[in-house]
C-alpha cells in the first residue's frame, strides 16, 4: 500500500547493484541471530480499515525495548541511498507500528528502521519513538488515500465486468471458422486450461480470440488479458480491434494499454534515467498520482495517448506505462513482457496473484523468439578491449578470465565446436570477475563506464544461464583466428535450442495461455519446444476457404537444393515468365537467399524486360518496405521478389487482385551448418532418434513456406495461384505438412518425374 500512496520524488533507475534474494534473506537471519532471546522475528500483523484488510509481516520485535524493527539489505554507502527510498521504508515501518499498537494496546512504540550492510555485515540503526495516537492517524490518512483509488478500481472492476457479460460481438456475424475459434478459446479459458488453435488467415483471429477472452473475464475472475504479438503490425491489429469492440459498446468501461519498448518511448534518448538528468524523472513520482488518474480516464491508450498524457503531467511515457499495466485491464505488447527472463508482466503476475489471460498471436515465432531470450553470448573480443581501458583494480580479475577463457579452446581446432559443459575454473573465473566489477560499482557509484557495463550485464546474464545449463542448450565456442600467429578471439555461446524449460512457468502463472496462428503444425513440435501443459486442447479451425480458389502445383522438374541452384535459375525465370505471360498480375516469388533471388530477377529482367519487377533488400526501413508492398496495388502486375523467412513472408495482407500468385523456389530449410547440425543431434536425443532432422530442418521450413504461400489467398473471393518449386514438394512427409484444404497437383503433365526422385533423401 506504502509503494502506492507513499511513493514520492525522482525516478532513479541508475545501476546500483543490489543484494540478491539470497543475500537479502541471509542478511535478515545475521539481524534476527545478533538479537536477545524473546525477540520476535516475522510478526504477521493485520488491521481492517472500512472495507480495506491491510495485512503485513514486520520483520521483529524485541519486547524488552518495545522496538519494532524493519530490516533493508544493501551495498555500498548508505548515505547514496535516495531520500525518497528512505521516507518510504519509514512509511511502512508506521504501517506496521500502528498494527502493532493496535494489537497489543501499546501507546507508543520505538520504530527503528536497520540497515544492513551486505559485504560489512555492519548494522546503522535508525530509531524513533512514536505515540500510538500519531501512527494511528498515519494508518488512517494512508488508507484514506489509498481507498479512494480502491474505490474507484472496486467500481471500475464490477463495471467492467458486468458489461463484459452483457458483450455482444462486434460485428454482424461471425466469419466462417471464427466461431469455432472463439468456442474453443472460450472453453479453454473457462477450463484453465491452455489452447494451441490453428487458424486460417482471413478469419480474424484477433477479435476471434479477445473477444471470447473479454466474455470468460467476470466468469473466471480474470484480472487481466495480455495480448502478446512478435511483431508491430501484430499489436497494431490487437489495438483495432480492441477499439472496435470498443466501438461497438460505448458503454464498455474497458481499460486498454499498449506497452512500447523503451527506445520508442523515451522522450529524452540523450539522457539518463534519473532526476538528475532527465526532466521527466526529476518529481516522476509526485507527479504520478494525477498522471495516472488522468490515464485511466481515458481508457484507450495506445502508445499515442499514453504520451499524450505523460507530456501534461510532465512525466515519463515509458514508466507511465509501466505503471498503468498494473490499473489495465488488456495490455498489448510484445512477447517478452511476459516470456523473457526477467519478464515485467509475468513478474506483475506473480507478486499480485493476478489471475490472467493470455493470448499469443501468430504463436509459430515464440520458438525462435524464446530461444533468443535463454541464450547468451559473450565475446572475447570485448573482453580484451575491456582489459585496456578497465580500471587497474580490475585488471587481475579481467587477466585471470582472459587465461581461463583462452584455456576453454586451446584444444579446438575447428571453428566451430560444441561442448558438453563449461569448465569448472572458467565459471569460478567468471564468477569472481562479476562479483570484483559489482565492487567496483559499489564503490564508485557515479563513475559511468559503458563499456564495463555493458560487459557486467552480459556476464551476469550468461553465468544465470550457466546456472541453469542443461540439455535444452548448447554450449559452443566459435573461434576466429588471426593471420599473424597472434591467439584469435573465441565467442562463447549459451545457445537454447529448447525453450520449454523456461516456458513452463510462464504458462503455469496465467489462468489459460491461448496460442493462435494461421501455422502451428505438427501440433507436438509446438507443444515439445515450448513446454506446454499435457492438459493443451488444440484446435484446428476449418478454412473459410476451398480448394477452388487456390491452384498448387507443384514443380518437381526443378531442385533449388544449394548444388543444383546454378542449373535452377534458368528453368525457375522461365516458369515466371510463362505464368505472367498466361496471366499477368501481381506475384510474389521467394528464394532462400538473396543471392539466389537476384540471380533469378537479374535474368528475368534481362530476358523478359517488359516484365516489371521490385526486389527486397537487405535491412530495408520501414518506408522502403511500405514502398515495396505499395507497388502490389489494385489491378497492377508485376513480380516482387523477396527471401522466404523474411519481411514479406508472413504478415503481409494483399487481398484481392494486389497478389494473384506466389512462387516458392525453397523448401525454407534452415541452412545445413554446424550449428544446425548440433540441433539436429540434441533434438533427436531429447525427442527420440529420427526427430531431430524434422525439428532442426524441416518444420521450421514447412511453416515458413505455408506462412509465404498464404499471402495469396485472404478472402473468400480471392483466386490464386502457388508453385512450390522443388522435386521434393512431392514426398508425403512434406505433403503432409500443408494445409489440409489445399489441393495440390503436380504442375501439369510433369507427375511422373517426380514418382522418380522422391527416392533420394530430403536433404540432399
Ligand atoms: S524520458 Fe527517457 S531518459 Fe527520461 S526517464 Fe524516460 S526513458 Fe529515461
Amino acid at each position: 500500500m506504502t509503494e502506492f500512496t507513499a511513493k514520492r520524488g525522482d525516478l532513479d533507475l541508475r545501476f546500483t547493484p543490489a543484494p540478491t534474494a539470497q543475500e537479502g534473506i541471509a542478511g535478515h537471519a545475521i539481524v534476527a541471530s545478533r538479537r536477545p532471546a524473546g525477540y520476535e522475528s516475522e510478526i504477521t500483523l493485520s488491521a481492517e480499515y472500512k472495507h480495506l484488510l491491510v495485512r503485513g509481516r514486520a520483520d521483529g520485535y524485541d519486547p524488552a525495548l518495545n522496538r519494532l524493527e524493519e530490516v533493508k539489505t544493501y551495498r555500498g554507502d548508505l548515505d547514496r541511498m535516495p531520500a525518497n527510498h528512505r521516507s518510504l521504508h519509514w512509511a511502512q515501518l508506521k504501517i506496521y507500528g500502528w498494527l502493532l499498537c493496535r494489537e497489543r494496546g501499546l501507546q507508543e512504540v520505538n520504530l527503528a528502521l536497520v540497515y544492513f550492510d551486505i559485504g560489512s555485515q555492519k548494522e546503522t540503526l535508525l530509531a524513533e519513538l512514536h505515540a500510538a495516537s500519531d501512527l494511528q492517524a498515519f494508518f488512517e490518512q494512508q488508507c484514506e488515500c489509498f481507498l479512494a483509488w480502491s474505490q474507484q478500481e472496486l467500481e471500475h472492476r464490477a463495471g467492467r465486468d458486468a458489461a463484459l457479460t452483457d458483450l455482444s460481438f462486434p460485428h454482424a456475424s461471425f466469419r466462417p471458422g471464427q466461431r469455432q475459434l472463439a468456442e474453443a478459446v472460450y472453453r479453454a479459458a473457462s477450463g484453465g486450461l491452455c489452447l494451441m488453435a490453428q487458424a486460417p488467415t482471413g478469419i480474424g483471429k484477433t477479435v476471434g480470440t479477445l473477444f471470447p477472452m473479454l466474455k470468460a473475464c467476470p466468469g473466471q475472475k480474470l484480472d487481466k488479458i495480455f495480448y502478446l504479438s512478435a511483431k508491430t503490425s501484430g499489436r497494431g491489429l490487437a489495438l483495432d480491434a480492441l477499439a472496435c469492440i470498443g466501438e461497438s459498446d460505448s458503454s464498455l468501461p474497458l481499460r486498454v494499454l499498449e506497452l512500447t519498448a523503451r527506445d520508442k518511448a523515451c522522450e529524452h534518448p540523450d539522457k539518463a534515467c534519473h532526476g538528475e538528468s532527465c526532466p521527466l524523472a526529476q518529481g516522476f513520482y509526485d507527479r504520478l498520482p494525477a498522471a495516472r488518474q488522468a490515464a485511466v480516464e481515458v481508457k484507450f491508450l495506445d502508445k499515442n495517448r499514453v504520451r499524450e498524457v505523460a507530456a501534461a503531467h510532465e512525466v515519463c511515457p515509458y514508466y507511465l506505462a509501466q505503471d498503468l499495466a498494473r490499473w489495465a485491464d488488456v495490455v498489448v505488447g510484445d512477447y517478452n513482457y511476459y516470456f523473457d527472463a526477467s519478464a515485467m508482466l509475468h513478474g506483475m503476475t506473480l507478486a499480485n496473484q493476478w489471475q490472467v489471460g493470455v493470448l499469443v498471436d501468430e504463436a509459430h515465432n515464440l520458438v525462435d523468439r524464446a530461444r533468443k531470450m535463454y541464450s547468451a553470448e559473450l565475446d572475447q573480443a570485448a573482453l580484451r578491449q575491456l582489459r585496456r581501458t578497465a580500471p587497474a583494480i580490475l585488471q587481475k580479475s579481467l587477466d585471470r578470465l582472459n587465461r581461463q577463457w583462452n584455456a576453454l579452446h586451446k584444444e579446438q581446432t575447428l571453428p566451430y565446436q560444441v561442448h558438453a559443459e563449461v569448465p569448472e575454473k572458467f565459471s569460478t573465473s567468471l564468477q569472481q570477475a562479476i562479483t570484483e566489477i559489482t565492487e567496483y560499482f559499489i564503490e564508485h557509484p557515479v563513475a559511468v563506464d559503458h563499456a564495463l557495463q555493458r560487459f557486467y550485464f552480459d556476464a551476469l546474464h550468461f553465468s544465470r544461464l550457466l546456472e541453469a545449463f542443461g540439455k535444452h542448450s548448447l554450449f559452443d565456442i566459435s573461434k576466429t583466428s588471426h593471420a599473424d600467429g597472434y591467439a584469435g578471439n573465441a565467442v562463447l555461446c549459451l545457445r537454447n535450442i529448447i525453450p520449454a524449460p523456461f516456458l513452463e512457468s510462464r504458462f503455469a502463472a496465467s489462468r489459460s495461455t491461448i496460442l493462435f496462428s494461421a501455422t502451428l503444425s505438427p501440433w507436438y513440435f509446438y507443444s515439445d519446444t515450448l513446454g506446454l501443459p499435457a492438459s493443451t486442447v488444440c484446435v484446428d479451425v476449418d478454412s473459410p476457404f476451398s480448394a477452388e480458389q487456390l491452384s498448387v502445383q507443384i514443380v518437381s522438374r526443378i531442385s533449388t537444393r544449394y548444388q543444383h541452384r546454378d542449373r535452377s535459375i534458368e528453368p525457375i525465370a522461365n516458369l515466371l515468365a510463362e505464368r505472367y505471360a498466361a496471366h499477368p498480375g501481381n506475384y510474389l516469388a521467394f528464394f532462400s537467399s538473396f543471392d539466389y533471388m537476384q540471380k533469378v530477377a537479374d535474368l528475368i529482367r534481362e530476358r523478359h524486360p517488359g516484365i516489371p519487377s521490385w526486389a527486397q533488400e537487405r535491412q530495408m526501413q520501414e518506408n522502403e518496405k511500405e514502398a515495396f508492398l505499395a507497388r502490389f496495388a489494385p489491378g497492377g502486375k508485376g513480380i516482387g521478389f523477396a527471401v522466404l523467412g523474411g519481411a514479406f513472408g508472413e504478415g503481409v495482407d494483399l487481398p484481392g487482385d494486389r497478389l494473384v500468385g506466389a512462387f516458392i523456389a525453397t523448401l525454407g530449410l534452415p541452412q545445413y551448418n554446424p550449428v544446425n547440425e548440433q540441433i539436429r543431434e540434441r533434438m533427436d536425443a531429447v525427442f527420440g532418434a529420427g526427430s531431430g532432422y524434422d525439428y532442426a530442418y524441416l518444420y521450421p521450413g514447412m511453416q515458413k513456406v505455408v506462412q509465404a504461400a498464404g499471402r495469396v489467398i485472404r478472402t473468400q473471393t480471392d483466386r490464386g495461384v502457388v508453385f512450390l518449386i522443388d522435386d521434393r514438394f512431392a514426398r508425403g512427409e512434406v505433403r503432409e505438412l500443408l494445409p489440409a484444404w489445399w489441393k495440390v497437383e503436380m504442375e501439369h503433365g510433369r507427375a511422373m518425374r517426380t514418382a522418380v526422385r522422391a527416392a533420394a533423401p530430403l536433404e540432399t
